[in-house]
């Protein structure tokens, strides 16, 4: 426990073990595979998706409740869902790694993006706020498979964005997460500097002092 708390104070992971040194939903979802201190898949279940949401601050604990009842009233339909976010992921994370090497996006990853995206219907009304009134963009069906909307359609405004450029791989053997490097002399090389940043420089120390 007292490794997580250090971990979330440096900004590794957040309080449920999800890495977020993505900056951001869709670079945290390509890295949501592993969950710190769990062995396995870290999106193993949609109560698992419900948790990412919620740390990603995505979903509120009400509407989270309120998704259980599909996890007992229809388990397959919950499956199917998970099959397709995984299948998204392994994709999506696929393409992270290609634009890393400076390729670039591949067409038909963005058509099923697409599709998928099609298949949300939205509505924008105005709610009462603090101040008067709000404009709120939400889906219009229910569902489980509304919980793969924020993640799909934060995919695709980073695929639009000048940072998909700037994905990266943790340059260290033992670590495959992705970042965004926005470092201003763009040298970042780590997930981390407290974890394998610092890793690698007590092994460059060991090194020279062994030499
Ligand atoms: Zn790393």
């Amino acid at each position: 426990m007292a490794k997580l708390k250090a971990l979330v104070k440096a900004g590794v992971v957040n309080n449920e073990g999800y890495y977020v040194v993505g900056g951001r939903t869709a670079i945290d979802f390509a890295n949501s595979a592993q969950r710190f201190d769990r062995d396995g898949e870290g999106l193993a279940s949609l109560e698992d998706l419900l948790t990412f949401l919620k740390s990603q601050e995505l979903l509120h604990e009400d509407e989270a409740s309120a998704f259980h009842m599909y996890i007992f009233q229809n388990p397959e339909r919950c499956q199917q869902v998970m099959d397709k976010l995984h299948d998204m992921r392994i994709r999506f994370s696929e393409n992270l790694k290609q634009a890393s090497e400076g390729w670039p996006i591949d067409p038909n990853f963005v058509a099923d993006l697409n599709d998928l995206l099609a298949t949300y219907k939205t509505k924008i009304e105005l709610v009462p706020s603090d101040s008067g009134y709000e404009v709120k963009n939400s889906l219009v069906e229910e569902g489980p498979e509304q919980l793969l909307y924020p993640i799909l359609k934060d995919m695709a405004v980073f695929l639009a964005s000048d940072q998909v450029e700037k994905a990266r791989v943790c340059a260290s053997d033992t670590c495959e997460l992705f970042f965004v490097n926005q470092s201003r002399n763009g040298r970042r090389r780590w997930c981390s500097m407290s974890t394998c940043g610092n890793r690698a420089k007590v092994n460059a120390y060991l090194k020279r002092k062994e030499a």
